[in-house]
């Protein structure tokens, strides 16, 4: 790959409205993607594996829990600081992202949320550190969208619980140390339990051959009579609304990742069209690729102005589900357009493994999916102004 030239754009000179904390934390994790992703990404993305040499950095620049209490290992930083790790991640690999999203909103969230103190105390200062790293296990082979049809069970046998079932699409699976994962109990109620690697009947097989995400694992988790202590349950919250509250979290943060990977996209194509010479000039030069960038740019910067305005509220604890579902939706849909775009922008060159754009698009095919697809998010928007739910 080539080196990392990466400038930021920022038409609307937006870090005005950042504090030093949130400059300095976004600095530092720019300069360790610039540093210890660019280099190795593309290969481990070719070779469809995750770079686990990274998991220390990660740890160090934040991204393990960034606004979870210093006290419990994590960096006690505020919603923005939080997105803007995200955007940095993501300007990176959405894949890469996407791991730090687990662990921080799907794994961690819910262990400080919904968890015990023993539970707090022993899980989460491991995860902070990356000494632990994490899974979050709802979505099921026939339940996707629909979550709360899940299968997946467990039974109180006195001293433990027995579940069975299993779960499909599991970021992080195949090699996490432990999993958060949501079923049934005998009265159909749904309740998280973490159930930790070892524990017999508990495998966790690796999906292959994926086009998306290929630098991050992703797995299933199956559940063959495991015995679960029964100090594994998270106590604090139990129903469907229990696992939404941690996507609100990991959603909220794509909304930020999505910029990411758009302003690389952005910057990429900007450089080249200066530089490539076509018909005697830059391409730069032409209405048709000023059209192009152009609309980048502006796509980006209202991504941007919907994202630190949903973290200020997010800040306040002010932040709806359905406002984070319009941000994410229309941040992803955003990304995936600018990455097609700025892919025409290069030519053939685009394509290729030597500039980042064709992974971003790819990856963003994922991103675009998971956390609720499009059409789920636009049914959030429609039920949350109409009153009426169209997708139940
Ligand atoms: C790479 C990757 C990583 C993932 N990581 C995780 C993870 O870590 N943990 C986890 O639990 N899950 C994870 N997922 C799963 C992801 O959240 C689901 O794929 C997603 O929720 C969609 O479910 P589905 O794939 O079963 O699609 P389906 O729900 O079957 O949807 C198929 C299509 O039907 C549409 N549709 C569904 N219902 C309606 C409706 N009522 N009205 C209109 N259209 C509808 C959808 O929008 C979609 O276009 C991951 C997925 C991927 C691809």
């Amino acid at each position: 790959m080539r080196p990392d030239l990466f400038e930021a754009p920022d038409y609307y000179n937006l870090d005005e409205l950042l504090s030093e904390e949130h400059k300095l934390v976004r600095d530092a994790a720019r300069q360790w993607v610039k540093r210890d992703i660019t280099p190795i990404i593309e290969e481990f993305a070719q070779k469809a594996e995750f770079p686990k040499q990274i998991i220390g950095g990660l740890a160090e620049i934040g991204a393990f829990g960034p606004y979870i209490p210093v006290e419990y290992g994590g960096a006690g930083l505020d919603q923005i600081s939080y997105g803007l790790i995200m955007q940095e991640i993501e300007r990176g690999d959405s894949g890469v992202r996407s791991t730090a999203s687990v662990q921080s909103s799907l794994v961690m969230y819910p262990i400080f949320a919904y968890g015990t103190e023993e539970q707090r105390k022993k899980y989460l200062p491991k995860l902070a550190s990356g000494e632990y790293m994490g899974c979050f296990g709802l979505t099921e082979p026939d339940h996707g969208s629909n979550p709360s049809g899940m299968v997946t069970n467990f039974k109180d046998k006195g001293d433990h619980f027995l579940l069975n079932g299993a779960k499909l699409w599991i970021s992080n699976s195949p090699f996490a140390d432990i999993a958060v994962v949501w079923a049934k109990n005998e009265e159909g109620r749904i309740h998280g339990l973490i159930v930790e690697r070892g524990m017999e009947g508990f495998s966790t097989p690796e999906t292959h051959n994926k086009w998306s995400l290929r630098a991050s694992a992703t797995g299933e988790l199956i559940f063959d009579n495991v015995r679960v202590p029964k100090e594994n349950l998270l106590p604090g919250k139990n129903g469907l609304g229990a696992p939404l509250g941690c996507l609100d979290s990991a959603r909220y943060g794509i909304a930020w990742g999505a910029i990411g990977a758009a302003m690389d996209c952005y910057d990429t194509a900007l450089r080249y069209a200066k530089e490539r010479i076509q018909f005697g000039k830059p391409i730069a030069a032409t209405q048709l690729q000023q059209k192009k960038l152009a609309e980048m740019i502006t796509e980006i910067t209202k991504a941007q102005l919907l994202a630190f305005r949903l973290g200020q509220l997010k800040n306040e604890g002010r932040a709806t589900t359905a406002q984070i579902s319009m941000a994410k939706r229309n941040n992803v849909e955003m990304a995936i357009k600018i990455a097609r775009e700025a892919r025409q922008v290069l030519g053939g060159m685009g394509i290729t493994g030597e500039y980042s754009i064709m992974r971003h698009m790819m990856n963003l095919e994922s991103v675009i999916t998971y956390e609720g697809t499009h059409d789920i998010h636009l049914l959030i928007t429609g039920a949350d102004i109409t009153g009426h739910n169209a997708f139940k």
